[in-house]
């Protein structure tokens, strides 16, 4: 049996569990993991046997939670190469100094390393009598003077690695990381992957098709339009997970300024209702058993529209066994889609 829970979808996070009898994956971490485990243990799914989580993209209501989570777990991160750098630069504050500032820094590491240095000296000079430490500090280049204790510098070494892995130094750090690539299939246990590009602004964002038991999973969310390559990989879905962000007369209409309404309907933003519809009447096989519609917009959208919509497009597919309806909503999981 195949289950899926979307555990939530929206603005303010997204994550969505898909599991087997053996393996258990999330898609996304865009809750407080603390959230996170209260939800899936809501859901029946166990966090603590959580064989990792997959990223879409390096939006912040997609790796929110992530960092802990996956420490807290000890379970690898997947993604694509490209987003874990954005995310790695996300969670890496860069302060721009001057050029005075930045000789002024060079300079006071190098008079820290001289002055460790004439230590070294002092300390080797009180073993042999003829070593000038005045001399071999100041003019002598640091560290090829006096002999420093291997044993001391191995465990500055130490410390020096300690403070760059360590979570609470470092925000970017995690327990494993694999790679993959959009288009080139892999396996988490007993399920096959498939990530598939899509349009949307964030640096290498995917989509993903599941298969597990026979059992085909399609997930489809944050793209601006619908392009072949993405309708092609959500044939033959049993459950088809996709955007309907917005209305597009609430969008115009509403609070957002003009550019972010630009950028939610351009070519790499989100799916309108109509857009999503559309797909649904003239480019969507009809398979699924469900159909769950997700990442609708607070502001922009309301779930009545939505649904109303989607509904009109597969009018004459609905039954009690095909394209049932689903809402993700933001605030609580859906029910569990359990799959034979
Ligand atoms: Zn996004
Ligand atoms: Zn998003």
């Amino acid at each position: 049996m195949v289950r899926m829970t979307v555990l939530a979808s929206g603005s303010k996070g997204n994550s969505t569990v898909v599991s087997t009898a053996t393996t258990r994956i999330l898609v996304d971490a865009g809750l407080s993991c603390r959230e996170l485990m209260r939800r899936m243990n809501a859901a029946g799914e166990d966090p603590s046997t959580l064989n990792g989580i997959l990223v879409t993209h390096e939006h912040q209501d997609h790796v929110q939670g992530l960092a802990v989570t996956a420490r807290k777990l000890g379970i690898p991160v997947y993604w694509t190469e490209p987003t874990h750098r954005a995310w790695v630069r996300w969670l890496t504050p860069r302060k721009r100094i001057t050029y005075a500032e930045w000789l002024e820094q060079r300079k006071s590491a190098a008079n820290a390393q001289r002055e460790a240095a004439d230590r070294r000296a002092q300390q080797s000079e009180s073993n042999s009598s003829d070593f000038s430490a005045d001399a071999a500090g100041r003019n002598a280049p640091a560290g090829s003077l006096a002999n420093p204790d291997p044993e001391e510098l191995a465990a500055a070494e130490e410390a020096i690695t300690e403070t760059a892995t360590t979570p609470e130094k470092d925000p970017t750090a995690l327990p494993a990381i694999e790679y993959f690539r959009a288009g080139s299939p892999f396996c988490i246990g007993d399920i096959a992957i498939t990530p598939f590009t899509i349009p949307h602004d964030a640096i290498d964002p995917v989509g993903f098709v599941f298969e597990a038991e026979g059992v085909r999973i399609g997930l489809a969310t944050d793209l601006g339009y619908m392009p072949s390559n993405v309708s092609v990989q959500l044939r033959g879905c049993d459950v088809l997970m996709l955007e309907s962000n917005h209305d597009l007369e609430m969008l115009r209409d509403g609070p957002y300024p003009w550019s972010v309404k630009q950028r939610v309907m351009s070519r790499v933003g989100h799916l309108s209702n109509d857009a999503t519809a559309d797909f649904l009447a003239k480019g969507y096989d009809g398979h699924a058993t469900w159909v769950i519609l997700a990442h609708l917009s607070e502001n922009n959208n309301l779930p009545e529209l939505a649904r109303i919509s989607a509904e009109r497009a597969l009018r004459d597919r609905m039954s009690l066994l095909a394209n049932r309806l689903l809402l993700a909503e933001q605030d609580r999981p859906t029910e569990t889609i359990s799959l034979v």
